[in-house]
């Protein structure tokens, strides 16, 4: 078989220590999962029910440089745990979340603040706001195999060497198996697919020239520069 146009290469993640790589399918984020930035966010704290949207694969950034995006002033980090999945389907129940899980990463959802508040209030898609490109740095991937299942881990984020974010991934309204389940009610979830899990309070704008640096305890990390658009 032949293409017509080159194919776009597929897009994969390091796992730590090894030489091997972990294939992404689709990145699926959630919204407002810690009570700390709903309130930041001028929301009412509270258990919603979780609510999805997704970046583009291709728009992970894996080589530690983002481009500052076009048509936005005020760019926005998001540190958050990210979950690999091996193995996926359809209305998994909570209590058997956890077995699809290959392991975790840290990530920083970059979003297009402005963009995003113009959207809400238009009540208009989010897309241009966060499934721009360069719009999910993460870092390599630590098998839950050598770590072992997450529910407690320290997650933060300086800029310049300086806290911006820091929190606990326990604080998370909607846990790591309540959101596969909940997502796998509404997508089939597949091998490869990867969830980022809403950030802590503490989120901010960015400026070309910044170091990022965000980590999240027996994970691992990620350094960040911001730099001019190519
Ligand atoms: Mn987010």
């Amino acid at each position: 078989m032949s293409y017509v146009i080159a194919a776009p290469r597929p897009v994969s993640v390091p796992v730590k220590a090894t030489n091997l790589r972990f294939p992404v399918r689709r990145i699926y984020c959630v919204g407002r999962n810690y009570n700390d930035h709903v309130i930041e966010m001028g929301g009412a704290p509270g258990r919603e029910p979780p609510f999805f949207f997704q970046k583009p694969a291709d728009a992970l950034v894996l080589d530690g440089n983002f481009p500052y995006p076009s048509g936005s002033s005020n760019v926005h980090h998001e540190v958050e745990l990210v979950v690999a999945l091996q193995s996926g389907g359809k209305d998994i129940p909570p209590s058997a979340a956890n077995q699809h899980i290959y392991g975790y990463a840290v990530g920083i959802d970059m979003t297009r603040r402005d963009l995003q508040a113009k959207a809400k209030q238009a009540g208009r898609p989010w897309e241009v706001a966060k499934a721009f490109d360069h719009s999910a740095p993460v870092s390599e991937i630590t098998p839950a195999a050598e770590i072992g299942i997450l529910d407690r881990a320290g997650i933060s984020l300086s800029v310049n060497g300086a806290q911006r974010q820091n929190s606990n991934i326990s604080e998370m309204i909607w846990s790591v198996p309540e959101i596969i389940s909940e997502l796998s009610k509404l997508f089939e979830l597949y091998p490869g697919d990867i969830i980022f899990t809403g950030t802590p309070q503490g989120v901010g704008p960015v400026q070309i020239g910044d170091a990022l640096s965000a980590r999240i305890e027996g994970v691992g990390e990620i350094n960040l520069q911001v730099c001019k658009p190519s």
